[in-house]
């Protein structure tokens, strides 16, 4: 184990250019948060997820949309971070106090990375804390608005889930919808998911490290064939994880493997400017 992060950790202080860490489901589960597909026991969103995760859905049913969110966000809602999400935050002052770049993408909208302090972040799919109008161009609504879950009065809804009481913006009255990107949108739909910036940073990473993804959307998809193409140096930590084409697999649990690899940076940590 130890041997592992060591490898990690030496990976990491070699590298000047951008290292970015891509996170998924698997880095929550310790923090008792269900992945969104896998195959362990309560995987919230194993069932119609891609019929019921699309604004096709919303439209033909909002108060639908709205019941099967509320039920869902609520384990996420109530997590806390974990050691691995800590340990990515310790990375990150690491690196940040040797100006060398960092960026972690992550898929989940949990907030935890967030929660933990994680600050040079892209919150890719969206967050659970935040909702936005459904009206495009409204100060709420996409390209660039949304507001905080805590300001919505979700009483009615709860007491009587139905169309009538779907919570609506305070600024122009339409639908509001969750602020996270459903399965028939675009990664550019709005600006909070940051694409160009995912774009950029997978055109430039000179180390990638992949924690907990399942390798099914397409944020993974875009970073991992640019990784390829550039022979940049890829490692991924899951303990189910499944052997890769220039990958290097690590089956160990990310809430032991990551604080021991920032452990071992900062033991090994020496002046060098
Ligand atoms: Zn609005």
């Amino acid at each position: 184990m130890t041997d592992h992060a060591r490898e990690l950790a030496r990976a990491i202080r070699d590298c000047e250019g951008l290292f970015l860490v891509v996170t998924g489901a698997g880095i929550s589960l310790a923090s008792g948060i269900p992945t969104f597909r896998g195959s362990d026991l309560g995987a919230v969103w194993k069932r119609d997820v891609t019929e019921l995760g699309t604004v096709r859905y919303f439209d033909q049913e909002p108060e639908g949309s709205w019941r099967w969110y509320l039920e869902r966000f609520e384990k996420v809602l109530g997590a806390r971070p974990n050691p691995a999400h800590s340990a990515l935050v310790d990375i990150e002052r690491w690196r940040v106090a040797r100006q060398a770049p960092f960026l972690v993408i992550t898929q989940n909208i949990d907030g935890l990375h967030r929660a933990a302090g994680s600050t040079a972040l892209v919150e890719v799919h969206g967050a659970a804390d935040r909702v936005r109008c459904s009206a495009y161009g409204c100060r709420n609504g996409a390209p660039d608005g949304s507001l905080p879950r805590s300001q919505v009065d979700l009483s009615s809804f709860l007491a009587h889930p139905t169309r009538q009481n779907v919570p609506r913006c305070p600024e122009c009255g339409e639908l509001l919808r969750q602020h996270v990107l459903w399965f028939d949108e675009l990664y550019s739909g709005h600006r909070d998911y940051q694409w160009p910036r995912v774009l950029d940073a997978s055109d430039t990473a000179e180390l990638v490290l992949f924690v907990g993804t399942s390798f099914s959307v397409g944020v993974t998809e875009q970073v991992l064939s640019q990784a390829r193409e550039r022979g940049t140096p890829v490692y991924n930590v899951d303990p189910a994880g499944r052997p890769m084409r220039g990958v290097a697999l690590v089956k160990e649990p990310s809430e032991v493997l990551l604080p021991r690899t920032a452990a071992v940076l900062d033991a090994d940590a020496h002046p060098t400017r």
